[in-house]
Protein backbone atom coordinates (compact mmCIF):
# COMPACT_ATOMS: atom_id res chain seq x y z
CA UNK A 1 0.00 0.00 0.00
CA UNK A 2 2.79 2.31 0.28
CA UNK A 3 2.85 2.80 -3.18
CA UNK A 4 -0.62 4.16 -3.13
CA UNK A 5 0.43 7.07 -0.69
CA UNK A 6 3.15 7.62 -3.06
CA UNK A 7 0.52 8.30 -6.06
CA UNK A 8 -1.45 10.55 -3.92
CA UNK A 9 1.21 12.55 -2.89
CA UNK A 10 2.92 12.60 -6.68
CA UNK A 11 -0.63 13.91 -7.81
CA UNK A 12 -0.78 16.81 -4.67
CA UNK A 13 2.55 18.10 -5.79
CA UNK A 14 1.85 18.09 -9.46
CA UNK A 15 -1.41 19.52 -8.87
CA UNK A 16 0.09 22.15 -6.50
CA UNK A 17 2.64 23.23 -9.59
CA UNK A 18 0.08 23.59 -12.30
CA UNK A 19 -0.24 26.87 -13.59
CA UNK A 20 -3.57 26.85 -15.57
CA UNK A 21 -6.48 24.75 -16.73
CA UNK A 22 -4.67 22.86 -19.71
CA UNK A 23 -1.68 21.70 -17.37
CA UNK A 24 -4.33 20.70 -14.68
CA UNK A 25 -6.04 18.09 -17.33
CA UNK A 26 -3.12 16.94 -18.22
CA UNK A 27 -1.87 16.08 -14.49
CA UNK A 28 -5.45 14.59 -14.14
CA UNK A 29 -5.36 12.21 -16.97
CA UNK A 30 -1.63 11.21 -15.65
CA UNK A 31 -3.29 9.83 -12.59
CA UNK A 32 -7.20 9.30 -13.41
CA UNK A 33 -6.94 9.11 -17.23
CA UNK A 34 -7.46 5.81 -19.05
CA UNK A 35 -3.79 5.17 -18.70
CA UNK A 36 -3.21 7.08 -15.51
CA UNK A 37 -1.68 5.33 -12.61
CA UNK A 38 -4.85 4.99 -10.55
CA UNK A 39 -6.69 3.30 -13.10
CA UNK A 40 -3.84 1.13 -13.48
CA UNK A 41 -4.47 0.02 -9.90
CA UNK A 42 -8.00 -0.39 -10.35
CA UNK A 43 -7.10 -2.38 -12.81
CA UNK A 44 -4.77 -4.63 -11.19
CA UNK A 45 -7.46 -5.27 -8.41
CA UNK A 46 -8.26 -8.64 -10.66
CA UNK A 47 -4.78 -10.52 -9.75
CA UNK A 48 -5.73 -10.25 -6.10
CA UNK A 49 -7.10 -12.81 -4.44
CA UNK A 50 -10.69 -13.02 -3.03
CA UNK A 51 -9.81 -11.60 0.40
CA UNK A 52 -7.22 -9.03 -0.30
CA UNK A 53 -9.64 -7.44 -3.39
CA UNK A 54 -12.27 -5.78 -1.22
CA UNK A 55 -9.85 -4.35 1.41
CA UNK A 56 -7.35 -3.03 -1.94
CA UNK A 57 -10.02 -1.72 -3.58
CA UNK A 58 -11.79 0.40 -0.97
CA UNK A 59 -7.82 2.17 -0.47
CA UNK A 60 -7.95 2.80 -4.15
CA UNK A 61 -10.94 4.38 -4.04
CA UNK A 62 -9.86 6.36 -1.35
CA UNK A 63 -6.75 7.62 -3.17
CA UNK A 64 -8.95 8.18 -6.44
CA UNK A 65 -11.20 10.50 -4.48
CA UNK A 66 -8.77 12.36 -2.32
CA UNK A 67 -7.08 13.25 -6.14
CA UNK A 68 -10.33 13.83 -7.32
CA UNK A 69 -11.03 16.51 -4.46
CA UNK A 70 -7.64 17.97 -4.83
CA UNK A 71 -8.39 18.07 -8.36
CA UNK A 72 -11.26 19.99 -7.72
CA UNK A 73 -9.98 22.21 -5.23
CA UNK A 74 -7.25 23.10 -7.90
CA UNK A 75 -9.76 23.68 -10.80
CA UNK A 76 -11.69 26.40 -8.77
CA UNK A 77 -8.71 28.22 -7.21
CA UNK A 78 -7.52 28.33 -11.03
CA UNK A 79 -10.57 30.07 -12.18
CA UNK A 80 -10.58 32.38 -9.00
CA UNK A 81 -7.19 33.78 -9.98
CA UNK A 82 -7.81 33.98 -13.54
CA UNK A 83 -11.54 35.83 -12.64
CA UNK A 84 -9.18 37.98 -10.60
CA UNK A 85 -7.00 38.87 -13.21
CA UNK A 86 -9.78 39.77 -15.64
CA UNK A 87 -11.10 41.44 -13.31
CA UNK A 88 -8.20 43.26 -12.48
CA UNK A 89 -7.47 44.21 -16.15
CA UNK A 90 -10.62 45.18 -16.57
CA UNK A 91 -11.39 47.49 -13.72
CA UNK A 92 -12.52 51.35 -13.21
CA UNK A 93 -10.66 53.19 -10.43
CA UNK A 94 -13.69 54.99 -8.95
CA UNK A 95 -11.47 56.81 -6.78
CA UNK A 96 -10.17 58.67 -9.80
CA UNK A 97 -11.74 62.51 -9.69
CA UNK A 98 -14.18 62.94 -12.46
CA UNK A 99 -13.41 65.38 -15.62
CA UNK A 100 -16.46 66.89 -15.52
CA UNK A 101 -16.63 70.80 -17.31
CA UNK A 102 -16.48 73.77 -14.42
CA UNK A 103 -19.75 75.33 -13.95
CA UNK A 104 -19.75 78.94 -14.76
CA UNK A 105 -21.11 81.61 -13.21
CA UNK A 106 -23.03 85.03 -14.27
CA UNK A 107 -20.52 87.93 -14.21
CA UNK A 108 -21.69 90.21 -11.87
CA UNK A 109 -22.12 93.14 -14.11
CA UNK A 110 -24.13 91.03 -16.27
CA UNK A 111 -25.84 89.78 -12.75
CA UNK A 112 -26.82 93.98 -12.12
CA UNK A 113 -27.90 94.52 -15.55
CA UNK A 114 -30.61 91.62 -15.11
CA UNK A 115 -31.56 93.08 -11.51
CA UNK A 116 -31.73 96.76 -13.09
CA UNK A 117 -34.29 94.87 -16.00
CA UNK A 118 -36.32 93.33 -13.54
CA UNK A 119 -37.34 96.09 -11.57
CA UNK A 120 -37.63 98.76 -14.69
CA UNK A 121 -39.98 95.91 -16.13
CA UNK A 122 -42.25 95.98 -12.87
CA UNK A 123 -42.22 99.97 -13.28
CA UNK A 124 -43.63 99.06 -16.09
CA UNK A 125 -40.78 99.93 -18.93
CA UNK A 126 -39.92 98.18 -21.80
CA UNK A 127 -36.55 97.25 -23.10
CA UNK A 128 -34.76 98.98 -26.06
CA UNK A 129 -31.54 98.04 -27.81
CA UNK A 130 -29.28 99.71 -30.82
CA UNK A 131 -25.81 99.48 -32.48
CA UNK A 132 -22.76 100.17 -30.78
CA UNK A 133 -21.12 101.96 -33.72
CA UNK A 134 -23.29 105.03 -34.20
CA UNK A 135 -23.37 107.97 -36.25
CA UNK A 136 -22.57 111.37 -34.94
CA UNK A 137 -25.91 112.22 -35.61
CA UNK A 138 -27.59 109.97 -33.07
CA UNK A 139 -25.58 110.18 -30.68
CA UNK A 140 -24.84 114.23 -30.64
CA UNK A 141 -26.40 115.76 -32.99
CA UNK A 142 -29.97 114.61 -32.45
CA UNK A 143 -29.71 115.07 -28.68
CA UNK A 144 -29.49 119.04 -29.25
CA UNK A 145 -25.43 118.65 -28.95
CA UNK A 146 -24.78 120.23 -32.46
CA UNK A 147 -21.48 120.90 -34.15
CA UNK A 148 -18.24 122.23 -32.11
CA UNK A 149 -21.09 123.08 -29.21
CA UNK A 150 -18.33 122.52 -25.95
CA UNK A 151 -20.82 119.70 -24.51
CA UNK A 152 -18.94 117.38 -27.20
CA UNK A 153 -15.88 118.00 -25.03
CA UNK A 154 -17.83 116.21 -22.12
CA UNK A 155 -17.18 112.66 -23.85
CA UNK A 156 -13.88 111.75 -24.86
CA UNK A 157 -15.16 109.54 -27.65
CA UNK A 158 -13.55 107.35 -29.81
CA UNK A 159 -14.24 107.80 -33.51
CA UNK A 160 -14.50 105.23 -36.25
CA UNK A 161 -14.26 107.57 -38.45
CA UNK A 162 -15.37 111.23 -39.49
CA UNK A 163 -18.70 110.43 -39.16
CA UNK A 164 -19.03 107.44 -36.76
CA UNK A 165 -18.11 106.63 -33.28
CA UNK A 166 -18.06 104.09 -31.04
CA UNK A 167 -21.31 105.55 -28.52
CA UNK A 168 -20.65 107.24 -25.80
CA UNK A 169 -23.80 106.64 -24.28
CA UNK A 170 -27.11 104.68 -24.79
CA UNK A 171 -29.12 107.70 -25.15
CA UNK A 172 -28.98 107.31 -29.04
CA UNK A 173 -31.13 104.51 -28.62
CA UNK A 174 -34.21 106.41 -27.26
CA UNK A 175 -33.31 108.80 -30.53
CA UNK A 176 -33.94 105.70 -32.54
CA UNK A 177 -36.96 104.34 -30.47
CA UNK A 178 -38.91 107.79 -30.36
CA UNK A 179 -38.20 108.33 -34.62
CA UNK A 180 -40.35 104.84 -35.16
CA UNK A 181 -42.84 104.61 -32.35
CA UNK A 182 -45.72 107.17 -31.15
CA UNK A 183 -45.93 108.22 -27.34
CA UNK A 184 -47.03 107.01 -25.23
CA UNK A 185 -43.01 105.46 -24.95
CA UNK A 186 -41.95 103.85 -21.57
CA UNK A 187 -38.60 102.11 -22.31
CA UNK A 188 -35.03 101.62 -20.94
CA UNK A 189 -31.58 100.88 -23.20
CA UNK A 190 -29.36 99.20 -21.35
CA UNK A 191 -26.14 98.22 -22.76
CA UNK A 192 -22.24 98.73 -23.51
CA UNK A 193 -20.68 102.38 -24.03
CA UNK A 194 -17.41 104.00 -24.55
CA UNK A 195 -15.00 106.37 -23.62
CA UNK A 196 -11.55 107.18 -23.54
CA UNK A 197 -11.17 107.38 -20.05
CA UNK A 198 -9.58 104.77 -17.29
CA UNK A 199 -9.13 104.63 -13.47
CA UNK A 200 -10.29 103.31 -10.17
CA UNK A 201 -13.90 104.19 -11.40
CA UNK A 202 -13.65 104.40 -15.13
CA UNK A 203 -13.44 102.41 -17.39
CA UNK A 204 -13.14 102.57 -21.57
CA UNK A 205 -16.15 100.78 -21.68
CA UNK A 206 -18.60 100.06 -19.46
CA UNK A 207 -22.43 99.83 -19.44
CA UNK A 208 -25.54 102.38 -19.17
CA UNK A 209 -29.22 101.65 -19.10
CA UNK A 210 -30.95 105.08 -19.92
CA UNK A 211 -34.43 104.89 -19.39
CA UNK A 212 -37.36 107.26 -21.44
CA UNK A 213 -40.69 107.92 -20.41
CA UNK A 214 -42.64 110.60 -22.69
CA UNK A 215 -46.87 110.72 -22.15
CA UNK A 216 -49.09 113.84 -22.10
CA UNK A 217 -48.60 114.35 -18.21
CA UNK A 218 -45.45 112.97 -17.63
CA UNK A 219 -43.88 115.23 -14.48
CA UNK A 220 -40.65 115.97 -12.37
CA UNK A 221 -42.40 114.70 -9.35
CA UNK A 222 -43.08 111.48 -11.66
CA UNK A 223 -39.52 111.37 -12.45
CA UNK A 224 -38.51 111.77 -8.78
CA UNK A 225 -40.98 109.04 -7.52
CA UNK A 226 -40.02 106.60 -10.49
CA UNK A 227 -36.12 106.56 -9.43
CA UNK A 228 -36.64 107.01 -5.58
CA UNK A 229 -38.56 103.75 -6.03
CA UNK A 230 -35.98 102.39 -7.88
CA UNK A 231 -33.01 102.97 -5.88
CA UNK A 232 -34.92 101.54 -2.64
CA UNK A 233 -35.93 98.50 -4.28
CA UNK A 234 -32.01 98.08 -6.04
CA UNK A 235 -30.53 98.58 -2.63
CA UNK A 236 -33.65 96.60 -0.50
CA UNK A 237 -34.16 99.80 1.30
CA UNK A 238 -36.96 101.55 1.91
CA UNK A 239 -35.83 104.30 4.22
CA UNK A 240 -33.01 104.95 1.68
CA UNK A 241 -33.08 108.92 1.08
CA UNK A 242 -32.79 110.47 -1.98
CA UNK A 243 -31.86 114.35 -3.17
CA UNK A 244 -32.00 116.30 -6.96
CA UNK A 245 -29.12 118.55 -7.60
CA UNK A 246 -29.80 120.91 -10.05
CA UNK A 247 -27.40 119.92 -13.20
CA UNK A 248 -26.68 120.47 -16.88
CA UNK A 249 -27.03 117.97 -19.98
CA UNK A 250 -27.97 119.31 -23.36
CA UNK A 251 -30.83 116.64 -23.61
CA UNK A 252 -32.85 117.63 -20.64
CA UNK A 253 -33.98 120.61 -19.46
CA UNK A 254 -34.36 121.13 -16.55
CA UNK A 255 -31.78 118.49 -15.25
CA UNK A 256 -30.77 116.90 -12.57
CA UNK A 257 -28.05 114.70 -10.66
CA UNK A 258 -29.51 112.50 -8.12
CA UNK A 259 -27.54 111.30 -4.83
CA UNK A 260 -28.73 108.61 -2.61
CA UNK A 261 -27.41 108.14 1.12
CA UNK A 262 -24.24 106.65 0.96
CA UNK A 263 -25.24 102.93 1.19
CA UNK A 264 -22.01 101.90 2.49
CA UNK A 265 -22.17 104.54 6.15
CA UNK A 266 -25.97 105.51 6.02
CA UNK A 267 -24.57 108.96 5.30
CA UNK A 268 -22.57 109.21 8.85
CA UNK A 269 -19.29 109.85 6.57
CA UNK A 270 -17.05 107.60 4.64
CA UNK A 271 -14.00 107.40 2.03
CA UNK A 272 -16.75 105.95 -0.85
CA UNK A 273 -18.71 108.68 -0.35
CA UNK A 274 -15.94 111.27 0.18
CA UNK A 275 -17.03 112.20 3.55
CA UNK A 276 -20.23 113.71 2.46
CA UNK A 277 -22.66 110.58 2.94
CA UNK A 278 -23.80 111.27 -0.02
CA UNK A 279 -23.75 108.98 -3.76
CA UNK A 280 -24.06 110.42 -6.78
CA UNK A 281 -25.73 107.79 -8.53
CA UNK A 282 -27.46 108.80 -12.23
CA UNK A 283 -28.49 111.95 -14.22
CA UNK A 284 -31.84 112.71 -15.19
CA UNK A 285 -34.14 115.57 -16.51
CA UNK A 286 -36.96 116.79 -18.41
CA UNK A 287 -36.52 116.34 -22.09
CA UNK A 288 -35.32 119.19 -24.25
CA UNK A 289 -38.13 120.13 -26.57
CA UNK A 290 -35.39 120.34 -28.97
CA UNK A 291 -34.64 116.50 -29.14
CA UNK A 292 -38.71 116.08 -29.43
CA UNK A 293 -38.67 118.32 -32.29
CA UNK A 294 -35.91 116.07 -34.17
CA UNK A 295 -38.32 113.10 -33.74
CA UNK A 296 -41.52 114.99 -34.48
CA UNK A 297 -43.00 115.01 -31.60
CA UNK A 298 -45.72 117.62 -30.41
CA UNK A 299 -43.65 119.13 -27.38
CA UNK A 300 -46.76 121.59 -26.66
CA UNK A 301 -48.50 117.81 -25.91
CA UNK A 302 -45.95 115.45 -24.55
CA UNK A 303 -43.83 115.31 -21.76
CA UNK A 304 -40.88 113.35 -21.04
CA UNK A 305 -37.99 112.68 -18.91
CA UNK A 306 -35.13 110.83 -19.75
CA UNK A 307 -32.57 109.50 -17.05
CA UNK A 308 -28.46 107.51 -17.22
CA UNK A 309 -26.60 105.67 -15.17
CA UNK A 310 -23.90 103.35 -14.86
CA UNK A 311 -24.44 99.84 -14.06
CA UNK A 312 -20.62 99.56 -12.97
CA UNK A 313 -21.42 102.17 -10.40
CA UNK A 314 -24.30 100.47 -8.67
CA UNK A 315 -22.62 96.80 -9.04
CA UNK A 316 -19.48 98.18 -6.63
CA UNK A 317 -21.96 99.96 -4.44
CA UNK A 318 -23.72 97.00 -3.95
CA UNK A 319 -21.46 94.38 -3.81
CA UNK A 320 -18.68 96.87 -1.89
CA UNK A 321 -15.88 96.16 -4.97
CA UNK A 322 -13.51 99.85 -4.61
CA UNK A 323 -11.89 98.73 -8.07
CA UNK A 324 -13.85 99.04 -11.21
CA UNK A 325 -11.21 97.58 -13.30
CA UNK A 326 -11.42 94.16 -11.20
CA UNK A 327 -15.13 93.45 -12.82
CA UNK A 328 -12.34 93.12 -16.34
CA UNK A 329 -9.54 91.44 -14.82
CA UNK A 330 -10.78 88.04 -15.91
CA UNK A 331 -9.69 86.90 -12.13
CA UNK A 332 -11.88 84.00 -11.18
CA UNK A 333 -10.80 84.82 -7.36
CA UNK A 334 -12.42 87.86 -7.67
CA UNK A 335 -15.32 86.70 -10.00
CA UNK A 336 -16.33 83.13 -7.89
CA UNK A 337 -17.30 85.40 -5.18
CA UNK A 338 -20.62 86.46 -7.06
CA UNK A 339 -21.58 83.20 -7.75
ZN1 LIG B 1 -20.24 106.82 3.08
Amino acid sequence: MHELEKILSEALNQFAVTENAVELEQVKARFLGKDGHVTALLKGLGKLSSEERPVAGARINQIKQSIEKALQQKREALQYNLLQQKLKAESLDVTLPGRGMGYGGIHPVTRTLERIEVLFRSLGFSVASGPEIESDFYNFTALNIPENHPARAMHDTFYIDEKHVLRTHTSPVQIRYMENNDPPIRIIAPGRVYRCDSDMTHSPMFHQVEGLWIDENVSFSVLKEVLSDFMQCYFERDDLQVRFRPSFFPFTEPSAEMDIQCVQCNGKGCRVCSQTGWLEVLGSGMVHPNVLKHVNIDSEKYLGFAFGLGVERLAMLRYGVADLRLFYDGDLRFLKQFN
